[in-house]
């Protein structure tokens, strides 16, 4: 039954507590403020919330640092706070995934405090070390240009640790049973508080197998495959959302034929689908689709357009990035570890239809979408802000002083206050009152997508066109066909399409009062207005 698979066709939203509402007026956002505004979340008709780390961090690289694996951060309020949370998204119908950040701890970790005494201190052995410096020291760092090396020497230990991220993130030993059986219980802990599932962050790296002479010994999918399996004993329908930028090849083994992941982020497409938005070519984007078609009924994408981190197009190849990088963030100060675009959706698109249209496609392929807080009021970013904390700023909620997050004299992001995006013309209430805005118009998108499960249920193909700016999938399930339609030119042309498929001559508009009805050959012939994007229900709504 559909509804024992719930992630499929929800809508996913993702937000930072520290930046969404701060609820007690200390200038930080926190599960108070969160609380206020879940009202907000279930009038966009949301299903379920991302929340990035909330727990107690010496706060270096945005909360990915955790220090303690089982408490909420005390900026974001109480054990109490979190509880009291859950039960009201609960009661609205919301479901609530959380990030797990095991890859590494912090450097503050007791843990890690400990590992630091060297060889027989308690837990040295939950870290990995080399005695000398591995010849590889200076490769696969995940920041390149900011973090230097992949292998600190720490003075006390008188050796070598490996951290796939910056240094004051040590990367937990894997290969140790004990730290496989904590990583559970710390998974059964926020499980038994009512969470719906984990967005497992970096997922390879978890699952690699360092050695100390610098050499991969791979990847440990068996290890998935036991998160998994806890996972669903302690609760059947939590579900694990994988973070993994890798070549469609390699996403299979991710997935573990149905033992592995449930989800994961679709980062091939979400490159291409740029590439295609600056191109005004809509076949790298169909390339892309086609090539991470899931193979099996266990494989099931998440789509995104931005998310928290720099717009990754590094598996482009090298003039498609350059057309990216153009397009979307030209100046120096907008890219970040050479192969990323540190800016929100909004000001790298700039006309309100190409936004549109970059949504209708979030919306309409293959998947579930994962949307961005802020994105769906078209938010800026803060180019003044170091690395990616520049689209990380507060969520924009009306036009009062640091946006009405906070009333506090010093917030804890500074607003985005300049130029087109400031809070002052893109926030929430006044968007609220417009019907012509760019957030009522993403509610009424949201609940078309929620009446169409053929997109995250079904069958689909890519049908045929003779415009190769134009994208035109069927979907189909149980019956029910919809045809997505979207003009990725700034050009208006008329797309020729044929169906092949019962009643498939007469196509029903779902966004806007029209029909389309094909030629005697059973061709259609549709008039797109530049950036047009539509929605058909074929044969008719009944
Ligand atoms: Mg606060």
């Amino acid at each position: 039954m559909p509804a024992d698979q719930w992630f499929r066709n929800a809508v996913i939203y993702s937000l930072n507590v520290e930046t969404f509402m701060d609820g007690n007026g200390d200038g930080c956002g926190d599960f108070e403020g969160l609380n206020g505004r879940l009202d907000y979340l279930e009038s966009l008709g949301i299903d379920a919330l991302w929340l990035a780390p909330f727990q107690p961090t010496p706060g270096r690289d945005n909360g990915y640092d955790i220090r303690d694996y089982y408490a909420v951060d005390p900026r974001f309020g109480s054990s109490g706070d979190f509880v009291e949370f859950m039960h009201e998204a609960e009661g609205r119908g919301i479901r609530v995934l959380i990030d797990l950040v095991v890859n590494h701890t912090s450097d503050q970790h007791p843990w890690f405090k400990g590992a630091r005494g060297g060889r027989g201190a308690p837990r040295h052995d939950w870290y990995v070390w080399a005695g000398k410096r591995p010849s590889d020291w200076q490769s696969g760092m995940v920041f390149p240009g900011v973090q230097r090396t992949t292998w600190t020497f720490e003075r006390r230990a008188r050796e070598y640790y490996f951290h796939r991220f910056y240094d004051f993130e040590p990367d937990l030993n894997m290969a140790n049973r004990r730290v496989r059986e904590e990583i559970r219980r710390i998974m059964g802990f926020w499980l038994q508080l009512g969470i719906a599932g984990f967005r497992v962050d970096a997922v390879p790296f978890v699952i690699e197998v360092p050695s100390p002479d610098g050499s991969s010994a791979g990847l440990d999918f068996d290890w998935l495959r036991e998160m998994r399996e806890f996972l669903q004993w302690r609760v059947g329908n939590a579900i694990l959302l994988g973070e993994a930028n890798v070549p469609p090849a390699e996403s299979g083994s991710y997935f573990a034929a149905g033992d592995g992941l449930h989800m994961m982020f679709n980062f091939w497409v979400n490159q291409h689908l740029f590439w295609s938005l600056a191109s005004g070519d809509a076949r790298p984007l169909a390339r892309a689709v086609e090539q991470t078609r899931p193979t099996s009924p266990a494989m099931h994408w998440a789509n995104f357009l931005r998310n928290h981190d720099e717009l990754d197009i590094g598996h482009l190849p090298d003039d498609a990035k350059g057309l990216v990088f153009e397009s979307f963030g030209p100046r120096p100060s907008m890219q970040i570890y050479g192969r990323g675009i540190r800016r929100r959706l909004a000001p790298m698109l700039g006309d309100r239809r190409r936004i549109e249209l970059a949504k209708s496609l979030l919306l309409s392929l293959p998947g579930t979408p994962v949307l961005r807080y802020g994105d769906e009021i078209g938010m800026g970013e803060n180019l003044r802000l170091k690395e990616r904390m520049a689209i990380r700023t507060p969520m924009q909620w009306t036009d009062e002083p640091h946006a009405g997050f906070t009333p506090a004299e010093r917030p804890v992001v500074p607003p985005v206050d300049r130029g087109l995006y400031a809070y002052e013309a893109v926030n929430v209430e006044s968007q609220r009152r417009d019907p012509d805005s760019l957030l009522r118009w993403m509610i009424r998108m949201i609940r078309l997508r929620k009446e169409c499960p053929e997109i995250g249920w079904g069958e689909w193909r890519i049908v045929r066109t003779n415009r190769t700016a134009v994208l035109a999938m069927l979907y189909e399930w149980r019956e029910r066909r919809l045809l997505c339609v979207h003009n990725l030119a700034h050009a208006p042309c008329e797309a020729r399409l044929k169906l092949d498929v019962d009643r498939g001559d007469r196509l029903v508009n779902l966004i806007e009062d029209d029909e389309a009805i094909a030629d005697d050959r059973g061709v259609h012939h549709l008039e797109l207005e530049p950036y047009a994007y539509r929605w058909y229900r074929v044969g008719g709504t009944g």
